[in-house]
């Protein structure tokens, strides 16, 4: 495949001017493909082409669209095994997640989600009285902006909605892992959408992203990834007031009572911290647990973190892989040293690659108990696997904690008590709580409090976040 083309007005057109960019597997450290870096030039002829394309798109039937969304599901599910492959290539997801939880649940799951809720979307209501139609209309082009951690979740999460509701967009992925996007983009190509609705175009964000959220001829943009860039691109999309929707970082505590099951509660907690190396958004990164109960839960999640293994993506297992680069790596570790450094103890993994490996972006699974919440372990999003546990005196004590942090993304409670659990979940800011380890469906909606962003992805949710609404009287 050339990865080194944009996709643009319904083709695959080479770069106004050739930056080529290596993608490295960071399990091998080699690169594994090449991509162009965009320029401004190529940006603003996606805009162009998505602007062109909205007049017609934005008046497309809900059934026309329903059917380009059900011809669009086949031809995903039909490519899963290239999707899995690319996501384990770029980022280092290991074979057997990336099947079943990069693509199958995120990527097709989601694009099912959006069908169920555009089955049900009301595209047109009316005023209490009845006097005056609302109708809920695309709101226009829409630049996406995505980050490389659950790389096709996270711009099925926009572009199927958008495409649900008849807007038209320009993707723009992480440099890091932009290989699923341009299959993804085949995908659209093959079901039958018009040239324009959707665009690809790859390149950093400091350059084209910037300019995709200033531009006039942009009427939304959506950005998942770090409260840097969340920030960034909110200033410059203010000048021409636009709609803006960030989905940004986190550090989600989880709270574990005396009285809950504490061996679920303490390798559930660990396996989700682990899972994709520790780069998920929403990873309980802060174990919260109560002191009558602490030292026997410290000691089952340092089981649970011994039991966890590291090992090569391309291979199948419930192995963890490497983090996704150098710089990540580097980062992780120095969070790690920093633990250290500020008296947390190190109950397993530590600093360097596990034992045995001398190459790929590998980093030891990690847990620090006797954690302080002012410590950087406990306040920064590490975006490693790395647990921090912390202790607390009672109820109270656990929602101030809680809450003390500047993300409110998601939020676990453990409790034999459900009162309990219920009213710790209400007092908790944050836009996701589970409560005994259920996780929440793709019915429901997905985003945060605080510097976690604004805006909610995700079914109905979902789908109204691309629309504006009118009303219409006398009619
Ligand atoms: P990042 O912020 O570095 O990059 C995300 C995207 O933004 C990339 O496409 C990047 O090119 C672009 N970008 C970067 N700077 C920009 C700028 N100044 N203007 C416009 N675009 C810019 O984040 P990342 O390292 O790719 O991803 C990790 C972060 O994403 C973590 O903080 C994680 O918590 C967050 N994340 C959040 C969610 C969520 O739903 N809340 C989901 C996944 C990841």
């Amino acid at each position: 495949m050339d990865y080194t083309k944009f996709y643009i007005d319904g083709q695959w057109v080479d770069p106004v001017e050739p930056k080529p960019l290596d993608v490295i597997n960071p399990a091998t450290e080699e690169p594994c493909a090449t991509i162009s870096d965009a320029s401004v030039a190529d940006a603003e002829k996606a805009i162009q082409a998505a602007r062109k394309a909205f007049r017609s798109f934005s008046r497309t039937s809900k059934s026309e669209r329903l059917q380009l969304l059900r011809k669009l599901l086949e031809i995903f599910e039909a490519r899963s095994e290239d999707f899995a492959q690319s996501i384990s290539q770029e980022m280092g997801s290991p074979i057997s997640f990336s099947r079943t939880v990069q693509v199958a649940a995120c990527g097709a799951g989601r694009l099912k989600e959006t069908i169920a809720a555009l089955e049900e979307f009301e595209e047109v209501s009316a005023s209490r009285t009845g006097a005056t139609r609302i109708v809920r209309q695309p709101i226009g082009v829409c630049a996406m902006i995505t980050p490389w951690n659950y790389p096709i979740n996270q711009i099925a999460q926009k572009a199927f909605p958008a495409l649900a509701v008849g807007c038209t967009m320009v993707l723009k992925p992480s440099v890091l892992a932009p290989l699923d996007a341009v299959i993804l983009a085949e995908c659209i190509h093959e079901a039958g959408y018009p040239p324009g609705v959707f665009n690809l175009i790859q390149g950093e964000g400091a350059e084209v992203g910037q300019y995709m959220a200033s531009h006039d001829e942009v009427d939304f943009v959506s950005l998942t990834g770090s409260v840097r860039a969340g920030s960034a691109v909110s200033k410059a999309a203010s000048d021409s007031v636009k709609r803006v929707t960030l989905e940004l970082g986190g550090k989600s505590p989880n709270v574990i009572f005396a009285d809950a099951d504490l061996e679920k509660a303490a390798t559930w907690g660990v396996s989700r911290v682990m899972a994709n190396s520790g780069q998920t958004c929403t990873a309980p990164t802060r174990m919260l647990v109560e002191k009558s109960v602490y030292d026997r839960v410290v000691e089952l999640a340092g089981n649970a973190g011994d039991s966890t293994q590291t090992g090569d993506p391309s291979v199948e297992g419930s192995h963890i892989g490497p983090v996704v680069s150098k710089a990540q790596y580097e980062r992780v570790q120095s969070f790690i040293e920093k633990g250290i450094e500020e008296g947390a103890r190190l109950v397993t993994g530590g600093l360097g690659r596990p034992e045995g490996t001398n190459r790929g972006y590998y980093v030891r699974p990690t847990i620090f108990a006797d954690v302080t919440n002012d410590m950087t372990i406990a306040r920064e999003e590490i975006f490693g696997p790395v647990l921090s546990i912390i202790p607390f005196e009672n109820e109270e004590d656990a929602i101030d904690i809680a809450n003390d942090t500047p993300y409110g993304l998601a939020a676990h409670v453990f409790a034999g008590d459900i009162e309990k659990a219920q009213r710790v979940a209400l007092s908790i800011d944050s836009g996701m709580v589970g409560v005994n380890g259920v996780v929440q469906g793709f019915d429901a909606p997905f985003g945060g409090y605080k510097q976690s962003g604004n805006g909610r992805e995700g079914s109905l949710w979902g789908l109204e976040e691309y629309t504006e609404i009118k009303t219409i009287a006398g009619l």
